[in-house]
């Protein structure tokens, strides 16, 4: 148990904070002692992973539980599928590693994105035109309200963009203690259309790709784009891509023709938020000791000593520049703490 901690090393802003209690857990036990111990009884807690999707806004005035569980299980398997459960402290990008080793399909799009495997349902994470939703069975959580052990299936989640019932009714209320996935072994359905994964792989001469020539095709892709947390601070897009209705993309089509855009079901649209923001003017700009990133205007960073409140500023200031110039108004996809 540390006292007022400093929580620099535990997320990827790198932002200078404290926390006035900071402990690790290995088990959803010891997790429930101290929820269940009167000297923290009062204080706000804060589960944290990698650290990889918050930003502090000011020093946390409680209990930070750092999410320490291990443990890859195959629980079944046959010729073609097997059945995993993995501990939710398990480093996301390691179980990837893992499965790729094995030949164990369906997660290799998502390599390199950082944090634990508990925080992945928390927004579904998603990248190179996969998300964890298409692979997860269930997830299994500590209750906070009454430390019953529970389940929710992958359709009682509520996966979207970014989102499941997580970030909402259960916010604050679950501790996700293990994510079950089913991968296959063979007749893999690999998933090479999105982004510059074909170019990688045609540069990289790979005639019939496997999962792991996905792998490190994104990978290469990733190192090539992201600016990396260990070098400079940042928790990968600040924002969510907006998904707007058909006719506000026809508003900007008048003056802004090569708008980019995706289909997001019946008459919406997805509008990237980098490309909105790289023509409101802030790609690769700095503001002090912060910025929007020069490759990737979607990733604010910290150059150094970063205050909180200089990146929280920045988010503001590029929310309303969108907003007056298209209309749009941004959502952050980190979480703000
Ligand atoms: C360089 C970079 C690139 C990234 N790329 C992507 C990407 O391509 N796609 C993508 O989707 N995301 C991406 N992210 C965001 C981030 O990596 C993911 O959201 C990741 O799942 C966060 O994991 P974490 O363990 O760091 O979570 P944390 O930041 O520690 O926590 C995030 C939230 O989840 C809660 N939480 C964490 N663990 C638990 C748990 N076990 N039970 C209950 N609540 C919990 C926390 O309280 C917090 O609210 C990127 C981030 C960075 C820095």
């Amino acid at each position: 148990m540390l006292e007022n901690a400093s929580l620099k090393s535990y997320h990827t802003f790198g932002i200078e904070v404290k926390a006035r209690f900071l402990v690790e857990v290995h088990s959803p036990e010891e997790l429930q002692a101290f929820y269940q111990d009167p000297a923290f009884a009062a204080l706000p807690k804060l589960i944290l992973g990698g650290g990889s999707n918050v930003l502090f806004t000011q020093d946390f005035p409680g209990l930070v539980l750092v999410n320490r569980l291990q443990g890859i299980e195959v629980l079944a398997e046959d010729d073609f599928e097997v059945h995993l459960k993995v501990a939710s402290g398990e480093n996301w990008h390691a179980l990837v590693q893992y499965c790729v080793e094995r030949n164990w399909g369906g997660i290799e799009n998502l390599s390199l994105i950082p944090g634990t495997v508990g925080a992945a349902p928390m927004q579904n994470i998603g990248a190179y035109g996969v998300e964890i939703k298409e692979v997860l069975e269930k997830v299994e959580f500590l209750n906070l309200e009454n430390f019953a052990s529970q389940t929710l299936s992958n359709a009682d989640c509520q996966f979207g963009y970014r989102e499941s019932i997580f970030k909402h009714e259960l916010k604050g209320k679950a501790f996700i203690t293990a994510v079950y996935l089913k991968l296959q072994k063979r007749g893999h359905l690999l998933k090479m259309n999105y982004g510059d994964i074909r170019d990688k792989l045609e540069e990289a001469r790979v005639n019939e790709p496997g999962i792991a020539d996905i792998s490190k095709a994104v990978i290469a892709i990733r190192q090539s784009k992201l600016p990396n947390p260990a070098e400079l601070g940042n928790a990968g897009s600040f924002f969510k891509n907006p998904i707007v209705a058909e006719t506000v993309l026809h508003q900007i089509q008048t003056t802004h023709p090569l708008v980019p855009f995706y289909p997001a079901g019946e008459g919406l649209v997805k509008v990237p938020a980098g490309w909105l923001i790289e023509q409101s003017g802030w790609k690769g700009k700095r503001v002090g000791n912060t910025g929007s990133h020069a490759r990737q205007a979607l990733v604010l960073v910290n150059y150094g000593d970063a205050k909180t409140e200089e990146v929280r500023d920045l988010a503001y200031a590029i929310i309303a520049d969108v907003e007056s110039k298209f209309g749009i108004r941004l959502h952050p996809e980190v979480n703000f703490v």
